[in-house]
């Protein structure tokens, strides 16, 4: 059993708290810390825990953290984690800056603490219930719009939704990024609300990724097209399609799912549709307990520092290619 101390009870951070709450075969909860005093005490007295005056004495009072506070602080309130010989599970993006995250990553090694970036979409059941099926996209296509909300505005919406794409694509992808082209426009906020990013891989194959939150609508579809499948993912629904080409004396067609006959000009095919399920998940505690496994069984942290760090690289690379074809525009455009 270990125990873990909460930094930030706002929108995100009282979620954490339920599911720290029902981890507790993992986690015994020791206090929470806000620089929101009052909301603290109050979020406390709610919850039966205890608020605690400071930071630093959550910190000295527990060996793990979960940092849930805004981005910019992300890097001060991690540092002074790991010194303090606290594990971390810090949520996205990792930081703000990758000469931040660089010293977070040196920081780990040095202390020996591990820390877990809450790219939660690791752990959506559309992608878990993609288990054993061989991923090798040639070409990916990401949506994921957003209604227009104030919080995460103080990042630009690569930082704030993309991310949580570039992480799965990284994953999905398997490949080093060979070349990132982009475009972005700040509608409501300072920074760009919606942006457009085209990543091509050493491999050849392709992502195609749009992220805003000025939609008029809320979307996350991730699609991958290979020689041999088309998977769907529906990450806000949480439900996964399959769907595959087969000859049409194969063997391998499986009995479930559905199945259409073809006719193409490669001769009759069966089309395979399956809906693969993973049963119900609660992702926030998940990620959670997936930490407390890796610190009392070893086993690799699921959402690595490192994988937090490419994310955000990468993110930094869309980034800068907004910024670059933004001073291309010219201002009447
Ligand atoms: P929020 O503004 O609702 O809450 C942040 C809280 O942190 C506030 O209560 C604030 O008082 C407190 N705070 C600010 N600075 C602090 C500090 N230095 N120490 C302690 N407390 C501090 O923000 P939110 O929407 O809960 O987002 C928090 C983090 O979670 C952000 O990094 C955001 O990117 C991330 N987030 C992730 C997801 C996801 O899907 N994984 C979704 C939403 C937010």
């Amino acid at each position: 059993m270990l125990s873990i101390g909460l930094i930030g009870v706002g929108h995100l951070g009282k979620i954490h708290l339920k599911c720290i709450q029902l981890a507790q075969a993992h986690y015994r909860l020791a206090g929470i810390f806000d620089t929101d005093r009052e909301l603290a005490e109050q979020i406390a007295a709610e919850h039966g825990t205890k608020a605690y005056p400071t930071v630093e004495a959550l910190i000295e009072a527990v060996e793990v953290v979960d940092v849930v506070t805004p981005t910019s602080t992300h890097f001060p309130v991690v540092k002074k984690a790991l010194l303090a010989g606290c594990h971390v599970f810090v949520e996205k993006p990792l930081t703000e800056t990758l000469e931040e995250a660089r010293e977070l990553i040196a920081l780990s090694q040095s202390t020996g603490k591990l820390v877990q970036v809450g790219h939660v979409e690791r752990f959506n059941p559309a992608l878990l219930a993609l288990g054993d099926v061989t991923i090798k996209p040639y070409f990916i296509e990401a949506h994921r719009l957003a209604m227009f909300n104030p919080r995460g505005t103080d990042v630009s919406v690569v930082l704030d939704l993309m991310i949580h794409d570039l992480d799965i694509v990284l994953k999905l992808a398997g490949e080093e990024v060979a070349d990132v082209r982009a475009s972005g426009v700040a509608v409501l906020s300072t920074t760009p609300d919606i942006v457009n990013a085209r990543i091509e891989f050493r491999n050849g194959a392709v992502a195609n990724l749009t992220a805003s939150r000025v939609s008029l609508k809320n979307m996350r579809k991730v699609r991958l097209f290979q020689r041999d499948a088309y998977l769907s993912l529906d990450l806000l629904e949480k439900e996964s399609q399959v769907v595959r080409l087969y000859d049409t004396d194969a063997t391998t067609i499986p009995t479930d799912g559905q199945q259409f006959p073809l006719d193409t000009p490669r001769g009759k095919r069966i089309i395979h549709v399956d809906h693969p399920k993973s049963g119900p998940v609660n992702a926030i505690q998940m990620e959670l307990e997936s930490l407390a496994d890796s610190i009392e069984q070893g086993i690799p942290v699921a959402v690595s520092i490192g994988d937090g760090y490419r994310a955000l690289e990468l993110a930094q690379r869309i980034s800068d290619a907004v910024a670059e074809t933004q001073a291309r525009m010219p201002d009447t455009f």
